[in-house]
């Protein structure tokens, strides 16, 4: 559909359609908003050009220009590749004040947003290599 983005249409899947649809640890970290292990994320040292896309949907979520080393163990971006294809939600867990962010179409976890990224946004999206597949371009 040209000029339709591809996020305006929401997916909303069963949790046994889910299960069936991702791996366990994909399902762990984008429907129970798990993280994986630092530094043993498939895609934390990914530096081929292309695009990320959120392993549950299928959304373009990030590209590979704003991809940095932050050396914090997960992939590591400074900007979305749109704006509206994330969301981003205050997350109180473990006793501390996190941005957490969320797949803007099918609502699944991707990790966190912290303000300690380089310029120009000052933003670092830390998000698990689980929630995401990567398409070379
Ligand atoms: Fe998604």
């Amino acid at each position: 559909m040209p000029g339709i983005p591809e996020f305006a249409e929401k997916v909303a899947l069963t949790d046994a359609e889910w299960r069936a649809k991702l791996t366990p640890e994909q399902y762990r970290v984008l429907r129970e908003k798990g993280t994986e292990r630092a530094y043993t994320g498939a895609l934390t040292q990914n530096h081929a050009t292309g695009e990320y896309m959120c392993a549950g949907c299928g959304a373009v979520l990030f590209g590979s220009d704003a991809k940095f080393d932050s050396g914090c163990g997960w992939p590591s971006f400074t900007i979305p590749k749109d704006s509206k294809a994330v969301a981003e939600h205050d997350d109180f867990a473990f006793g501390m004040h996190r941005v957490e962010v969320t797949c803007a179409r099918c609502g699944g976890h991707l990790g966190h947003v912290f303000p300690d990224g380089p310029r120009p946004t000052g933003l670092r999206y830390c998000i698990n290599s689980a929630s995401l597949s990567f398409e070379r371009k």
